[in-house]
């Protein structure tokens, strides 16, 4: 739990002239998952779109501070935002596959980064499924619609097409909001497995969900971060009296 992979320094981000984050510090760490927790509107959803920088979609936002991926500020000029999005991937609230077979849906983004040979791209698409305890359910119907597949197989899918470009970091936004509980059990269970090979940042609003799967918990209120720490401590004895009050459920 020693080894820093992305330390966040000084980070503010603002929409317009409205600050969604304020001076965010903090380290987040290889192998782990970590957990980012707060009501909504607090900017968990605005943070972790700091860490790939999707928030140079928006218009109109302005980041200052630095975030450094294994030493490397992501912010510096010289960074490409392909690579950088190779290296961080994300799945997001709601499933999203492309409208394509469940092949192609995995496949495209090693396409994307160069690799034509079929035998190469059947490997990766097979490693990555079975990564995403998805191949079981699907090896027959490679070639059938990724949107003739359930809601939760449909996240999974997502979680696969996301790891086949092999990334160091996955960066998840309440990947579970819109799925049951038997598909939600087994998105986590999924988590739990891939932090072994990845550095895993997950949006819950979901506290259970946090103290289920995450060695470390960020709790965020009104664009701060109030209070970090490993997850059982945070949610046995945290520091903060705000952090307290939220994990109780006094609000939120
Ligand atoms: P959370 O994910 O914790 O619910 P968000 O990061 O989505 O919070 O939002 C944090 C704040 O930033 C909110 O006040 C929200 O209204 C604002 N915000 C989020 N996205 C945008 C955007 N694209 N343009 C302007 N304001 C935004
Ligand atoms: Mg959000």
């Amino acid at each position: 739990m020693n080894n820093v992979k992305i330390k966040v320094e000084n980070l503010s981000l603002y929409y317009g002239d409205s600050p969604a984050l304020k001076n965010i510090n903090m380290h987040i760490y290889n192998q782990s998952v970590t957990a980012l927790i707060g009501p909504s509107g607090c900017g968990k959803s605005s943070f972790l779109r700091c860490l790939n920088r999707m928030n140079d979609f928006i218009p109109n936002t302005r980041v200052e501070g630095n975030v450094y991926l294994d030493g490397l500020n992501i912010y510096s000029s010289n960074v490409e935002l392909i690579e950088l999005r190779k290296k961080v991937g994300m799945v997001f609230q709601r499933p999203n596959p492309f409208p394509m077979s469940i092949y192609d849906n995995v496949a495209f983004g090693p396409r994307l980064h160069g690799i034509k040979d079929r035998e190469k791209l059947d490997e990766i698409v097979e490693s990555s499924l079975r990564s995403a305890a998805l191949w079981d359910e699907v090896k027959g119907i490679l070639t059938r619609s990724a949107l003739s597949l359930s809601g939760g197989q449909q996240q999974r899918l997502c979680v696969a097409r996301a790891i086949a470009v092999k990334p160091e970091v996955l960066l998840m936004d309440e990947p579970t909001s819109a799925l049951d509980p038997l598909a939600t059990a087994r998105i986590e269970q999924l988590i739990r497995n891939l932090k072994k090979y990845f550095t895993i940042v997950i949006v819950t609003h979901n506290m259970q969900q946090a103290a289920r799967i995450s060695d470390v918990t960020a709790f965020f209120l009104m664009g701060e971060l109030i209070e970090v720490e490993p997850t059982e401590k945070i949610f046995t004895a945290p520091e903060d009296q705000r952090t307290a009050d939220y994990i109780t459920g006094r609000f939120g």
